[in-house]
């Protein structure tokens, strides 16, 4: 560890603290994480400086002697973007340093490969800056999940065939966006804010059942993307040999068994009409929602074979799938080979609502956290 690693070291420790207690004084930080007094103080002065902490002097009353210096943390001192596109929807929201939704915006638009699109979302980016009274200064960032299979290093789409999104890069998604932008794939993002409000899980096998199939692997809290960038995708795993044909070519993948739009298509293409309806003993519905039951257990069954660690059930239908968890686990243990209980391993999402765009908008949270504090360093620039 050279001076510099100390250095930031030391300021991230005293952050985390001050995320952690919200007030402080110098002296109470000193005592409890062991670091002098003025190391303690130069740092409190370098992140209110720089916006994230407010100081204000606490009169006593008593006279004589120094007045304490109380610090406070400031949850919205840098805020992040995440959008979500999908073929029929824009949604954009905000987050603050801990994760809390500040504004939130939603438009039903049809995802067009344009020159307007792209100028739409940039205007829906500044709008939303507007709604939720953040100076520009203050926006870490926007991270834009996508369907398709992204090179998140490059910021590409490689294999975009859901939406017609091929060849697109972070640059061109942010072409109308003042603000540093990355591109991440959807299943990736909605994985991510489950990984984020698990602190105890670290590996995870993500299922997002949205209106295609995706999955993402998280291993010590991070995207394993393997080497084609599509490990989790297991929307394609072969359910039933010569079944339905999936988009991707294939027959029998999981993908046309196990989508949303599958449900939705029996409820006037909505998927809560489909559980409303379900709810109130639809023969109909209880034999479709059985089957596609049946054929989620004998998916999780594999990805738990491959991975052996935590199955998280998210996407559109994870958001419906708590009052159902019992009778998965059951059809899972019936046919697991190795005879563990699913219950321990195979868990609904947490995030219910909007967990894409969210989760892309933590990833700025975490490099944040993870390099932040480090404002005369040109690192926290995104090229
Ligand atoms: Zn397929």
């Amino acid at each position: 560890m050279n001076i510099f690693d100390i250095k930031h070291s030391n300021r991230k420790k005293i952050y985390f603290y001050m995320r952690e207690h919200i007030r402080a004084t110098r002296q109470q930080i000193s005592f409890d994480l062991h670091l002098s007094v003025p190391t303690v103080t130069q740092n409190l002065e370098y992140l209110a400086q720089n916006g994230l902490l407010q100081s204000e002097v606490t009169v006593d009353g008593r006279g004589g002697g120094r007045n304490p210096t109380t610090y406070t943390y400031i949850p919205d001192a840098k805020i992040s973007i995440g959008v979500d596109i999908t073929r029929h929807h824009l949604k954009l929201i905000a987050i603050d340093l801990d994760g809390n939704v500040i504004k939130y915006i939603y438009r039903r638009c049809l995802y067009e490969r344009t020159e307007e699109y792209l100028m739409l979302l940039g205007r829906e980016v500044d709008h939303l800056v507007a709604l939720a009274g953040i100076e520009s200064k203050r926006v870490l960032g926007v991270s834009i999940a996508v369907p398709g299979i992204v090179n998140s290093h490059r910021g590409i789409v490689v294999d975009g065939r859901v939406i017609d999104n091929t060849g697109m890069t972070y640059k061109d998604f942010g072409k109308y966006v003042r603000y540093p932008s990355r591109l991440m794939h959807d299943s990736d993002a909605s994985g991510f804010s489950e990984i984020w409000n698990s602190p105890s899980i670290h590996n995870a096998f993500y299922i997002s059942l949205c209106n295609s199939v995706g999955g993402s692997v998280f291993i010590d809290d991070k995207v394993y993307d393997g080497d084609g960038l599509f490990s989790g995708e297991i929307g394609h795993l072969i359910l039933h040999p010569n079944g339905l044909s999936c988009y991707c070519g294939q027959k029998g993948c999981m993908d046309p068994y196990c989508n949303a739009e599958l449900l939705a298509n029996h409820a006037d293409g909505e998927l809560h009409l489909f559980f409303d309806r379900l709810e109130k003993g639809d023969k109909n519905l209880v034999k479709i929602w059985d089957d596609y039951m049946n054929n989620l257990a004998s998916s999780i069954i594999s990805a738990r074979m491959l991975f052996g660690c935590p199955i998280i059930i998210g996407g559109y239908v994870g958001a419906f799938i708590k009052p159902y968890m019992t009778k998965i686990w059951q059809k899972i243990d019936k046919k697991s080979p190795f005879g563990e209980k699913s219950e321990y391993y195979v868990l609904p999402c947490k995030n219910k609502t909007e967990s894409v765009a969210t989760g892309a908008a933590l990833y700025y949270i975490q490099d944040f956290l993870n390099e932040a504090m480090v404002f005369d360093d040109a690192k926290h620039k995104k090229a």
